[in-house]
């Protein structure tokens, strides 16, 4: 998608530096103004007298999280779908799929249909779930199929009791999972290589979760280049911290994969803008109490922080607007199929912009990157033509959302 810009000088006096422009992208049209300065002549010299900062607002399409833990069952004091959703909006999420490590995970009917079900009262946006594989329900996999956007499959240890690690479990899954639907895996290191010889085996989509090593990109830029059909994601931690930032923030930047080194980050953003095909958050909330506990449980927050990160991003020129509504909206719905929402868009203020625990809505209240300045904030969400979240106010009622698949 390429944006032509049509500059519209508007020049309200001599003096003024006061410009609009116009973007389309083909569907939308976004309207960015700048007000510089405007200078009022005195006897002596010229003064400011409207010192205001450059300030722009941009429209963006409502983002798709594809990676996000939600807690619901079990884990109602981390987060919930009415606080999970809640704190997707405030950060310009209007998608969220929500991961089944739960406790129960959602690998049995019973399960993922009462979590479903729950998602049904509670969601404020849109919102899919995940259906887990375990070797011990893989006979119901077809089962649980109605209910998920897709399968996901832990080849590594994260939190909860999840893990694949028998070739038969993987086996069943790549033949009885429904063909229409995505297979997602949590694969570290040679588990990609796993994964990658699953996806050519059976020639069916694969898409790896959170990214974070260099040998792990670049095995999957070659199998892209072999045309193998693979997909990969990364989060905004992975991006923006490295092993320095777990040394300085202890259990508070403990997460699963672990942050990687100076030189697995530069690997990310080499191949930010061919090999990632989206940016998720691996939205994944504790209490504080218990990251601060003697057996500090593995997950970090991201759904309020990872627009303003990408957009801080795209000030330095790492990638461009175009290609982070790609990585954040455009490619996540193609490759989960998510159904496209209408009338739905974020209006984006881009102004320095300081990320504060106490502004955040999910339920654990807390990130690592408290402090930090971003470059953006989400002004304004309006989803099916309803304003949801204006100005850090949510105005969108639990259940207003919808859970896909539709049944
Ligand atoms: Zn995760």
């Amino acid at each position: 998608m390429s944006v032509a810009r049509l500059p519209i000088d508007i020049d309200f006096s001599a003096r003024s530096q006061d410009r609009a422009f116009f973007c389309h992208d083909g569907t939308q049209i976004y309207l960015i103004h700048l007000i510089v300065t405007v200078y009022q002549e005195n006897q002596e010299n010229l003064r400011p007298i409207q010192g205001r900062n450059m300030t722009q607002t941009i429209r963006l399409p409502g983002l798709a999280d594809v990676h996000t833990h939600l807690r619901v069952p079990g884990g109602e004091h981390k987060e919930d779908f009415q606080t999970g959703t809640a704190a997707a909006l405030a950060g310009g999420v209007t998608t969220v799929l929500a991961m089944p490590n739960t406790t129960p995970p959602l690998a049995t009917e019973t399960a993922i249909a009462a979590a479903y079900q729950q998602a049904q009262a509670d969601t404020r946006c849109q919102l899919g779930l995940f259906a887990g594989a375990s070797p011990a329900h893989v006979d119901e996999l077809p089962r649980l199929a109605p209910y998920a956007v897709a399968l996901k499959i832990y080849l590594n240890d994260t939190f909860g009791t999840l893990r694949v690690e028998d070739v038969p479990t993987l086996r069943a899954c790549f033949q009885t999972w429904p063909l229409d639907k995505p297979i997602a895996m949590h694969a570290e290191k040679q588990s990609v290589a796993v994964g990658i010889g699953l996806a050519a085996t059976y020639n069916r989509h694969v898409h790896f979760c959170h990214i974070s090593r260099r040998e792990e990109i670049e095995l999957i830029a070659d199998a892209k280049m072999r045309g193998l059909p693979v997909t990969c994601e990364v989060t905004p931690h992975h991006l923006f911290m490295d092993v320095n930032d777990a040394a300085r923030l202890g259990s508070l930047a403990d997460m699963r994969p672990l942050l990687g080194t100076p030189d697995d980050v530069a690997a990310l953003w080499e191949h930010l803008n061919d090999t990632v095909d989206c940016v998720a958050t691996d939205h994944a909330p504790h209490t504080l109490a218990e990251k601060r506990s003697a057996t500090p449980p593995p997950g970090v927050v991201g759904l309020e922080t990872s627009l303003g990160l990408m957009l801080t991003a795209v000030s330095h020129n790492r990638l461009t607007l175009d290609r982070l509504i790609e990585l954040m909206a455009t490619a996540p719905r193609r490759l989960y199929h998510l159904p496209e929402q209408p009338d739905t868009w974020v209006d984006v203020v881009l102004e320095p912009t300081i990320v504060r625990n106490e502004a955040l809505f999910t339920k654990c209240g807390w990130t690592p990157f408290d402090g930090v300045e971003v470059a953006g904030r989400v002004e304004r969400v309006t989803l099916y033509g309803q304003v949801v979240f204006e100005n850090g106010r949510l105005l969108a009622q639990p259940g207003s959302g919808e859970v896909i698949p539709e049944m």
